[in-house]
């Protein structure tokens, strides 16, 4: 009998935060695929592998993959290639396989583009549902995210200041993922819109959690890769 390849969302970094559902998924597995960056001194590091050993989930399940940072996104797609045929053919032997991703993984997560190609190839995927990071940042300041009649807009940190300058005044909640790519945009629209509350977060749920609301805190900050805005 073969188990359906699942798909497990892990949160956004604090182990609690995992889902029951999930978290059943990652004590069946025998081979959990794990996401990993290298940095500059050639060490692998994996949020990821961090939040499931912190479960108490056995090591010896854990493999790595590595993900290269760069924007040109090719040599991942070689990465992700690599990772399918390697998870199907376990699959395949009949082993419980699982992958994972930070926050939910269908949110923002290059991941979804193998489950669509093992939903392609006809292998049977499941996917647990997860807390998103910007979900995790709300209740972290205590914000009512969105209210009544209000409208909410997530985006990539790709706009210009004059796109983002445009969404505030057309009144929308918004969300900014991948900040680190627009830091010019934000301190303009810091600037310019003395209306706006801007709350800023990063490495939210892990031991290095940073929130403000501070204009100028804000401003003279270096956004990590993994922070995020609220913009309201
Ligand atoms: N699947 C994830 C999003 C991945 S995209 C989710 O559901 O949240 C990567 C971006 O998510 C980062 O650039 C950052 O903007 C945001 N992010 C992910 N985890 C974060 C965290 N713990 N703290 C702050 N931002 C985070």
């Amino acid at each position: 009998m073969s188990y359906p390849i699942c798909f497990v969302s892990l949160g956004p970094g604090d182990p609690e935060l995992i889902t029951l559902k999930g978290l059943k998924k990652l004590r069946q597995a025998e081979i959990i695929y794990c996401p990993a960056t290298m940095n500059k001194n050639g060490q692998l590091l994996s949020r990821a592998a961090r939040i499931i050993e912190e479960l108490g989930i056995g090591e010896s399940a854990i493999r790595l993959f590595t993900l290269p940072m760069s924007k040109d996104r090719t040599e991942a797609w070689k990465v992700y290639d690599a990772l399918y045929e390697e998870a199907a053919s376990a699959w395949d032997e009949g082993k419980k396989v699982v992958i994972v991703a930070e926050g939910d993984a269908g949110f923002y997560s290059s991941i979804q583009y193998i489950y669509d190609k093992f939903r392609e190839n006809r292998i049977e995927v499941e996917r647990t549902a997860g807390i998103p990071a910007f979900i995790a940042a709300g209740a972290l300041a205590g914000l009512h995210i969105v209210k009544q009649e209000e409208q909410i807009i997530v985006i990539p940190g790709t706009l210009t200041a004059e796109e983002l300058s445009e969404k505030i005044k057309a009144g929308y909640v918004i969300v900014i993922m991948k900040l680190s790519q627009c830091v010019e945009a934000v301190h303009t629209c810091i600037r310019l819109h003395p209306e706006a509350n801007f709350h800023y977060f990063e490495n939210v749920g892990t031991g290095k959690e940073f929130y403000t609301s501070d204009r100028k805190q804000i401003q003279g900050k270096i956004f990590p890769y993994f922070s995020l805005m609220i913009i309201q």
